[in-house]
């Protein structure tokens, strides 16, 4: 007998139809004589919803209040599917975060999990229970209800199995898989058999939705193989796990993220120490900064630029806007319009060449090349929004046509 963890994401309970395909996954694998714990995220479009009728009331609502709307979503999936295991004649509990022992920071909107304490999950399990726990939520040492941050019910799930020492964790959504560009917008696009943790960390961090970042980072640091598969085929899926025979391969996907904004503060003067300033001003803030590119000094001024996240732009250009007088630099300047695309593959690390096809392929696509950065197992560049898909399909024609 095995410990199985399924998550459903969203899209796979959007409605009643879908509730029961999920209820008839679980019990499949249940009647073949496994423990099933089932994850679930909020149905379809909830939690868009949810947000939309907060900043309704108040966009500046706070963030416990927020997190107490948004783990609702969740509340609504576990239970209706607790029901549909029911019709279909086998016993089943719905649990919410707390319920599921999951202990988080405090940090509302974007809390981290500390612990899950299982022993409610195991109590269940030996009455024969199914176990259906809500995905993105869990419970601050305050006593207050958080959430993990969009996506995070990938990360609910791999904790689980990190506590419980699962045999397998699977992951349904709505493709078969991981593939080598988001296979909504690059039609030949193909799954891959399996990934390593390191490209699929890269991928997820790179914009790749179909796992969350910090889901991969837990599956990593506990050695939980994931199965990446489709809730509406039964086509085998990827295989998320330490090392991979696509290692060998050149590069195994590409990636856009359109959640980006590049800043730049122009006539910094040119001396030491203003660089250390400007980034110790944002990160007193708590903005997160991405690619820097500094350009050389001239006439005494250099430019500093460098991206964030979007959401981040006004308390970026409101904390610089108040440096750039107090040090006599130029001005600060912004732009929302960007995208960065990526290419990730732990073959890069031991192939000379694979920035220049990629540059040869925004070239030929006529894309002019904002910013880059690089690490062993990537290269990102930062371009204009408009040309984000067809960036995305020209460099993976290049590499995998
Ligand atoms: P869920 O609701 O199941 O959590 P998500 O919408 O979060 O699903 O993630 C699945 C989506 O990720 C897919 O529908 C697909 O459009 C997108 N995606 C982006 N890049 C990739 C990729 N490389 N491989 C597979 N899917 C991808
Ligand atoms: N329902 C949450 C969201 O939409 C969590 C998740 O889907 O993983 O972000
Ligand atoms: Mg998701």
């Amino acid at each position: 007998m095995s410990l199985i963890v399924q998550k459903f994401g969203g899209s796979s309970v959007a409605d009643a139809e879908r509730v029961m395909n999920v209820a008839s996954i679980v019990t499949d694998t249940y009647a073949k004589g496994n423990d099933v714990v089932v994850v679930v995220s909020a149905q379809g479009d909830t939690t868009d919803d949810l947000i939309d009728k907060a900043n309704e009331i108040n966009p500046k609502a706070s963030k416990r209040e927020k997190d107490m709307l948004l783990a609702a979503g969740e509340q609504i999936s576990i239970s209706l599917l607790a029901m549909a295991i029911e019709k279909l004649g086998y016993h089943a509990v719905s649990l919410l975060g707390w319920q599921a022992g999951f202990e988080t920071s405090s940090a509302h909107t974007s809390a981290r999990i500390k612990r899950v304490d299982a022993s409610r999950i195991k109590r269940e399990i030996d009455k024969k229970n199914i176990v259906i726990v809500a995905g993105f939520q869990g419970l601050s040492k305050y006593g207050d209800i958080t959430t993990l941050g969009r996506g995070g019910s990938d990360t609910s799930a791999v904790a689980i199995a990190a506590a419980m020492h699962a045999d397998l964790c699977q992951i349904f959504t709505d493709v078969e898989g991981v593939y080598t560009a988001d296979p909504r917008k690059v039609k030949n696009a193909s799954k891959l058999s399996e990934i390593s943790y390191d490209e699929m960390l890269e991928l997820a961090t790179l914009g790749a939705q179909v796992l969350n970042n910090r889901s991969v980072e837990m599956a990593k640091k506990y050695n939980i193989e994931l199965e990446v598969l489709s809730s509406l085929t039964k086509a085998s899926g990827t295989i998320v796990k330490e090392k991979s025979k696509m290692e060998k391969m050149l590069i195994s996907s590409v990636a856009k993220d359109t959640d980006v904004a590049r800043i730049s503060v122009t006539g910094i003067p040119n001396v030491p120490g203003l660089a250390f300033k400007l980034f110790t001003k944002l990160s007193a803030k708590d903005i997160n900064v991405d690619i820097i590119l500094q350009s050389i000094g001239h006439d005494g001024k250099k430019d500093i630029t460098f991206t964030i996240a979007k959401d981040r732009i006004d308390d970026a250009v409101e904390c610089l806007n108040a440096y750039v007088e107090a040090i006599g630099a130029h001005e600060v300047l912004f732009d929302d319009t960007v995208a960065k695309v990526s290419i990730v593959g732990a073959g890069m690390e031991s192939h000379a060449g694979v920035a220049a096809k990629m540059f040869e392929a925004l070239y030929d696509a006529q894309i002019n090349i904002q910013m880059i950065s690089t690490s062993e197992i990537k290269v990102s560049v930062l371009i204009d929004a408009a040309d984000a898909d067809k960036a995305v399909s020209a460099i993976h024609a290049k590499f995998f046509d």
